[in-house]
């Protein structure tokens, strides 16, 4: 993409804020497109493909996993970005990257991982997603981690909490927790991979809950979002009542469309009403980057659906449940014995915070081969 192609509001790697250690540049790329080529060939992205999103890894093929996640976030997000002449290279490096720093098991290795942490410093994924490209990558002879630049660990770093952005200021003052401080919006790349997340989550779960069993197109038909786009690809295509997965695929299809249109006129809209100088003006406004109300709420109905009756069926909470308890084992048993990690993590000086990073970077199938060789017993059925 040419500088030339960018709306004046979106963020122009020539106007980069930097990278931690200066380096010099890499022509024909530009810095965002080199902080997309570091993620991609990062080690923990590649462990992306073996971390849950909601199925456990073992139980089946076709069911998203980060990896796959991460990409059509990066899609949904490209399409935007290039509709809303944003930076599309630093939307695909940030939905690349957002989920790096995810632990085994999805949001069940987080919640065992945070509570076995709780007395030292807690965990929390996005700030782990950001340890890992700034320190946890050791693959370069003059720094740690990737050395991204400021945008890009400014979009990884989508939540934090007060007391996690005062101590990350301490350390780097005009750093990306700077702004969780100050109460400000990052940029527009950023907003809008946050919403991507959301879009492509929202669309996979209903896919990989339909395959599992575990919802039905009858209970989605009630929820209006999904039940307004199935019933017009059925009033086109009237024989599809009888192909349930051409139909499920065109519905979803049609939903995700029509909210990348939805997000792309209402953002379009309101950045003509707020005409932001710069990026750094459009940091200083409210979200510009957003569905109109009326999706929203939609959406919120989609999500509060899913919640209830995909991530709590008693299947997946069975297998979460059990996940946690995984996890909590892992942690306790490198506790007790660090010399079972490796070297460089057992001479650490921080022990729980190594602990937590090194099972942070496990996969859930290696984090299941270490809970049998440490436990002898084995949580999940082959
Ligand atoms: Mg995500």
């Amino acid at each position: 993409m040419t500088a030339g192609t960018l709306a004046r509001w979106a963020s122009d790697p020539r106007r980069s804020r930097g990278r931690r250690v200066a380096e010099a540049p890499a022509p024909p790329r530009n810095d965002h497109q080199r902080d997309r080529d570091r993620i991609v060939h990062s080690t923990a992205f590649r462990r992306l493909v073996y971390k849950t999103q909601v199925f456990i890894n073992h139980e089946g093929d076709l069911f998203r996993t980060r990896l796959t996640h991460s990409l059509e976030v990066a899609q949904l997000g490209r399409s935007a970005a290039r509709a809303l002449q944003l930076n599309e290279d630093l939307v695909e490096g940030i939905a690349l990257a957002h989920d790096l720093g995810h632990t085994p098991f999805g949001h069940a290795g987080q919640d065992a991982l945070q509570a076995c942490m709780a007395a030292h410093g807690g965990f929390e994924h996005n700030l782990q997603s950001l340890r890992v490209v700034d320190a946890l990558e050791i693959r370069y002879p003059a720094f740690d981690g990737l050395n991204l630049s400021f945008e890009t660990r400014e979009g990884i770093l989508k939540h934090c909490s007060a007391r996690n952005a005062e101590r990350l200021v301490e350390s780097e003052p005009d750093g990306p927790a700077q702004r969780f401080i100050a109460g400000t919006q990052p940029s527009l790349e950023a907003q809008l991979v946050n919403l991507s997340d959301a879009m492509a989550y929202n669309a996979h779960d209903i896919d990989d809950g339909v395959r599992a069993g575990l919802i039905t197109p009858a209970q989605l038909d009630a929820v209006p979002l999904f039940g307004h786009w199935r019933r017009a690809v059925l009033a086109d295509f009237p024989a599809l009542d009888a192909q349930p997965k051409r139909l499920l695929f065109e519905t979803l299809r049609r939903l995700l469309s029509a909210q990348i249109h939805d997000l792309v006129a209402t953002s379009t809209a309101a950045l003509a009403e707020h005409q932001p100088a710069d990026a750094d003006a459009a940091r200083q406004l409210p979200p510009l980057l957003r569905f109109s109300p009326a999706l929203h709420a939609q959406n919120a109905e989609l999500k509060r659906f899913l919640f209830s009756a995909l991530y709590r069926h008693p299947q997946v909470t069975q297998s979460t449940a059990l996940a946690r308890q995984m996890v909590a084992e892992l942690y306790a048993a490198y506790t007790a014995a660090p010399a079972e990690m490796p070297a460089d993590f057992a001479a650490a000086a921080d022990l729980p915070r190594s602990v937590a990073d090194y099972i942070a970077g496990m996969t859930d199938r290696y984090a299941q081969r270490e809970h049998h060789r440490l436990t002898g017993r084995r949580l999940f059925a082959d």
